[in-house]
């Protein structure tokens, strides 16, 4: 976990990353002063800043009291959560839905607070791989479940806009956990429960 004096180091002033954006349309062939663009490098950086929030976020931050102790050991489904994540690669967006389960052991976390995990790792420079591994291993370390599972489906800008064009085709990654690794039936409970419409 970051603390807040290398997280200062690392976020530069405001500014500054804009500054780049004004040379980068330069770059481009436009130019950074007519109208249109005249605002866009700084619009450009509070843009990113937001997409990229979820450095400045940490897990006991947003479990903080949200952890409940109960009698429960069926299956917790989170379907269809909405993300909108930046690809390492090319800094495009990809985005789309992402379900979250886990198996209680004594805990259950607040429901809305899945959202917001997967928010505070989509909103950073990601894959899609590593978006939902990281996602289960925090759902681990938050509930200490007996297993949990995570599947993500995405859309990449950088296969609809570039290089292979293919508009329709998406991408499913998932992370299975403890007893969502070990154990076929729950694997099949999780991924029926998510088909079910
Ligand atoms: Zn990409």
């Amino acid at each position: 976990m970051k603390s807040k004096a290398a997280i200062k180091m690392i976020r530069p002033k405001g500014g500054a990353i804009a500054t780049h954006m004004e040379d980068m349309i330069r770059l481009l062939g436009e130019d950074p002063h007519r109208e249109g663009l005249a605002n866009t490098p700084q619009r450009w950086e509070k843009a990113m800043q937001y997409l990229t929030s979820g450095y400045q976020t940490n897990l006991s931050e947003i479990v903080n009291r949200a952890l409940f102790t109960v009698d429960f050991d069926e299956m917790v489904l989170v379907k269809n959560i909405e993300f909108f994540s930046l690809c390492e690669h090319h800094l495009l967006p990809f985005f789309g839905k992402i379900h979250v389960a886990y198996l209680p052991k004594t805990k259950v976390i607040g429901l809305s607070k899945i959202p917001r995990i997967v928010d505070m790792f989509a909103r950073r420079l990601q894959v899609q791989e590593r978006l939902t591994q990281q996602i289960a291993e925090a759902i681990t370390e938050a509930v200490a479940p007996r297993g949990v599972g995570v599947l993500c489906e995405a859309q990449h800008f950088c296969m609809m806009m570039r290089g292979v064009e293919k508009q329709h085709s998406g991408t499913v990654t998932s992370a299975m956990l403890g007893s969502f690794r070990r154990n076929k039936a729950t694997r099949d409970e999780f991924l029926s429960l998510v088909n079910r419409a």
